[in-house]
């Protein structure tokens, strides 16, 4: 792209993306970056193949100015621009910055709207001409390449920009801009509007046509494609769309929106390396602070993340069943199937599958219930999830005893309370207990439903994932005269996991399957001490 080769009028099904992350979408409150920082930005658009990177607003502030300079100096293959307001100091302050660029351009913008003329620039219709004439006059004389934004061009008189822009082009302006700065406009309406510029404007073929939306009423990236489909041949983007306001169009919709539709949009194409959109996006959100919501396009964490059963279903017989895109084609390892309340049988027999698990049909119909009740529980289910919940049901379907249900009561007023049912050969038993704290009082509780007693020895909890709602997994060691037996328990409420776990050792003790035989006495460690 370095020859000021952009190809003028003739139209190449071929769009330029122009990056403009390191300046609008630095403006997003909250989403300034270092000097170091916007560096790494830049390097990571060059290698994801954008073909314009607006580099900042040099008359902005001497940080501006030094960042612009800096990845003019440093970056290859892409054209570095220079944002400035149609005034003599802010061209030359951005000619003084992209000066050193492989591929240099002067981005020069005046706003056209009555709105702005009359109560911001307070310019008459023809000073905005002349001055437009003047300022891109001023900026080719630094460098061939010159943009040129009619500000709040969409809600400006139709007639007036044609104008405008004949003007900027007679003035030498080789790109000129059509932003919709306030996200007004709508599909239809800007489509019109790019028409009626190519319909209307002399020399227009000599320029390209570039686009510029905002998402205030969430069409930013529909207004772009409408305005592509219509002509356009830049579209300004940024990466996750951040920017002013509620932001920008967002580069990997467009991007992947053209590549995966493009029979919509005149067969068009871009240069970017999609592999690289959710690494450069991953990047983007880290160093700017701005996180990417989990639903967002392509890059959202949930975009290629399939829980409904009958997705997963779907999914797993054929991937276009519901998916349009490959998620590896933009940079995911995968597609995700998450397993949540929602997923069905299939899924969760692909997940086990993948981790190594085959069950028998009786088993799996145990485990995926299993499955769902802790799902109810649990925002995310993950692989390790299953495999705990997997293998403690395997290790506790011989036990003799099984858990059916229990309840605690603890308070600051005297000694926990606990109340027990356990099945043993299919027969219910139940018992109670008083004990220090709920899992105290519960052992006392299975003791009593149980009849039997032992002391315990070891007793460890630990979360299989983390987060507030992992599921605790408690291994503990009894002592029955001088014989010791393990148990294991596991679920998301730690108590009824030490209840699993206790229940699992008496099993053994009943069985007769010690775990070892380690004379005695061993001090035997007080429930509690
Ligand atoms: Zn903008």
């Amino acid at each position: 792209m370095p020859e000021d080769g952009v190809q003028a009028a003739e139209q190449a099904p071929r769009v330029i993306v122009f990056d403009t992350t390191l300046r609008d979408g630095e403006q997003s409150p909250g989403a300034t970056l270092t000097a170091d920082e916007k560096l790494e930005v830049a390097d990571a658009l060059v290698e994801l193949g954008i073909d314009v990177m607006e580099a900042g607003f040099p008359a902005a502030s001497p940080g501006d100015f030094e960042a612009v300079r800096t990845i003019a100096g440093r970056v290859k293959g892409v054209t570095v621009a220079g944002l400035a307001r149609c005034n003599e100091a802010d061209i030359e302050r951005a000619a003084q910055a992209v000066k050193g660029a492989e591929a240099a351009r002067i981005h020069t913008f005046i706003a056209t709207s009555d709105i702005h003329l009359k109560h911001k620039l307070r310019l008459t219709r023809d000073e905005v001409l002349e001055r437009v004439d003047r300022m891109v006059r001023l900026a080719k004389g630094f460098t061939s390449d010159v943009e040129f934004s009619a500000e709040d061009a969409t809600r400006s008189d139709w007639d007036f920009l044609t104008r405008v822009f004949a003007t900027a082009i007679a003035a030498g302006a080789t790109t000129v801009n059509v932003p919709d700065t306030v996200g007004y406009t709508s599909p239809t309406e800007y489509a019109a509007l790019m028409e009626h510029l190519i319909a209307t404007v002399p020399g227009i073929e000599h320029a390209v046509i570039s686009v510029h939306c905002h998402d205030d009423l969430g069409m930013a990236t529909a207004n772009t494609l409408s305005a592509v489909r219509a002509g356009a041949r830049q579209v300004e983007v940024t990466m996750n769309g951040i920017g002013e306001r509620a932001g920008n169009t967002s580069l990997e919709e467009v991007v992947m929106a053209l590549a995966t539709r493009s029979e919509q949009f005149g067969g068009v194409s871009t240069r970017i390396r999609k592999e690289r959109l959710v690494p450069t996006s991953r990047m983007v959100s880290m160093l700017t602070g701005v996180p990417v919501q989990p639903n967002k396009a392509i890059v959202g964490a949930n975009a290629f993340a399939h829980e409904a059963g009958i997705h997963q279903d779907g999914m797993l017989k054929e991937r276009t069943t519901y998916e349009i895109m490959n998620p590896t084609d933009v940079g995911w390892e995968g597609t995700k199937l998450v397993l949540g309340k929602h997923s069905g049988r299939a899924g969760f027999r692909n997940t086990l599958q993948e981790i190594g698990i085959r069950l028998d049909e009786e088993q799996l119909n145990e485990a995926y219930h299993r499955f769902l009740t802790l799902a109810d529980r649990k925002k995310a289910v993950t692989a390790a999830d299953l495999a705990a919940l997997v293998s403690d049901q395997l290790e506790a379907a011989d036990d003799v005893l099984q858990l059916v249900r229990w309840n605690a009561s603890i308070g600051s007023s005297g000694p926990a309370t606990g109340s027990i049912v356990v099945s043993r050969d299919g027969r219910e038993v139940s018992g109670d207990g008083q004990g220090n704290g709920a899992v105290d009082a519960l052992f006392e509780a299975i003791d009593d439903a149980v009849g039997i007693s032992c002391e315990l020895e070891e007793y460890n909890v630990e979360a299989v994932t983390p987060g507030e709602d992992a599921q605790g997994q408690v291994r503990l060691r009894v002592r029955s005269g001088d014989q010791v037996y393990t148990g294991h328990g596991l679920a998301t409420d730690v108590i009824e996991a030490s209840a699993r776990a206790y229940i699992a050792a008496l099993s053994k003790i009943i069985q007769g399957e010690p775990t070892a035989i380690i004379p005695g006495p061993v001090s035997a460690v007080s429930r509690w001490s």
